[in-house]
């Protein structure tokens, strides 16, 4: 029996990975769930999980619980440990009760926590992918050292990992990563500036939390998970290649020398992967239904437009110049996706704001999660200013 510690568990990941878990009772329990301010989400889990402890972001999250714990059916002595905060994740991603941490934070919130857990020797599960793009350098310095096994639950590295374990990684000349495109694949560039948050939030293939499904309509997402494959797989980024596939059933592809190439495929649901990182080095029965062989398909691939998605070739040029540029892109984009969520800016003006914030932000070499902290928190303030003086420059305040 494994105990796992789901970090974000009310979000798209932490839930697949719940059911994962459901399905899956003589082999898993959770130990502890962590969440933000979704409070119902959580009670129902406490409920059917029943976790020895329950962290949430914030104080007022956690008085919350406490009165949604007072009316539910579970009596005072029944009740989870409550923690709050930062040093609350971290403390439950390294504690010995611990064997899995599934590392599903959004943002650098999840940062710390996945870090402390890695140097703790956890199995990581990561879905987080702002953990290897901000920190890239850092965490990985830290699995060597430890010896963790950070297994990587994005479903393209997860199927990267499938196609080199056993693989003499020597061998592979190249890294394939499928992109579905996103909204806006086939959406001529002079129609992207009116798209509003909806349908940039209406993705054609998986469904996710909003942050990720903006980057996936901007391929930002695909950029951040070029970065990432350098990171987990030690590949140049000029040696990993993005293909566009609509269908999103081949999640990534190998090459070798010789020019073989070998692809994953699998039912187009996070639970695959999640289980299998749970699971690895073996596997359990499909958590969903498996690819029906007797129905006719067309698969599709072709390269994506790089014109019309500037952020994917951004994020290549971030990778190569190193340093603090990959952390500066995720912290600028995030604020960016917020702003365009709430409408203070275009679709277009993300990349705008991305760019412009990176242009102005020093270059700086990150020596610890503190240091990358502090880029992040500075990069998010500069694009902030960048995003008001863009609102007063299109509409000035009345005299
Ligand atoms: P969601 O937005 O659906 O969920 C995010 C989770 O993080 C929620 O549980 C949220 O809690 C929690 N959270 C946010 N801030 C804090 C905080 N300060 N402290 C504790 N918990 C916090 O995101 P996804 O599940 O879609 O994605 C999670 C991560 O996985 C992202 O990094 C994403 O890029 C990555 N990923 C996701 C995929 C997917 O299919 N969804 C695929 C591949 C990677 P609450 O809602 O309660 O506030």
């Amino acid at each position: 029996m494994k105990q796992l510690t789901v970090l974000g568990s009310t979000g798209s990941i932490g839930v697949n990975t719940l059911d994962v878990v459901r399905q899956n009772p003589d082999h898993y329990r959770i130990f502890s769930l962590a969440a933000g301010q979704n409070v119902p989400v959580l009670i129902s889990q406490i409920l059917e999980f029943r976790p020895q402890v329950v962290v949430v972001a914030t104080e007022s999250a956690r008085a919350r619980l406490v009165s949604s714990l007072t009316e539910s059916s579970l009596g005072r002595s029944e009740w989870p440990e409550l923690q709050c905060g930062p040093q609350a994740l971290v403390a439950v991603s390294v504690a010995s009760e611990t064997d899995v941490v599934m590392s599903a934070i959004v943002g650098v919130a999840g940062l710390e926590a996945t870090h402390a857990a890695v140097i703790a020797k956890k199995r990581v599960g990561l879905a987080n992918k702002e953990v290897l793009v901000s920190a890239g350098r850092i965490v990985m310095d830290a699995v060597r050292a430890s010896g963790a096994e950070l297994i990587p639950v994005d479903s393209e590295h997860n199927a990267a990992h499938q196609c080199l374990d056993g693989a003499n990684r020597r061998e592979v000349t190249r890294l394939l990563l499928t992109a579905s495109g996103g909204p806006f694949r086939t959406t001529p560039r002079a129609e992207l500036e009116n798209v509003t948050p909806a349908q940039a939030l209406n993705h054609p293939t998986w469904k996710m939390g909003n942050r990720i499904t903006i980057d996936s309509a901007t391929l930002m997402n695909k950029g951040f998970e070029v970065i990432e494959a350098c990171w987990l797989f030690d590949f140049a980024p000029s040696q990993v290649q993005v293909v566009v596939h609509p269908q999103s059933a081949v999640h990534a592809m190998i090459e070798y020398s010789d020019g073989t190439v070998v692809a994953q495929a699998s039912a187009t649901d996070m639970r695959m992967p999640i289980q299998y990182a749970l699971t690895y080095p073996e596997r359990g029965p499909a958590p969903v239904p498996k690819i029906d062989w007797t129905r006719a398909r067309t698969w599709d691939f072709s390269p994506p437009d790089m014109n019309k998605f500037p952020l994917l070739g951004l994020a290549y040029r971030c990778q190569e110049t190193g340093g603090s540029a990959t952390c500066i892109l995720n912290a600028a984009d995030e604020i960016a996706v917020e702003s365009f969520l709430k409408g203070e800016i275009t679709y277009l003006g993300i990349a705008a704001v991305v760019e412009e914030t990176l242009e102005r932000m020093p270059n700086r070499q990150a020596c610890s999660i503190g240091d990358i902290l502090e880029i992040d928190k500075e990069s998010r303030a500069l694009a902030r200013r960048l995003i008001e003086k863009r609102a007063g420059a299109v509409s000035p305040p009345a005299a």
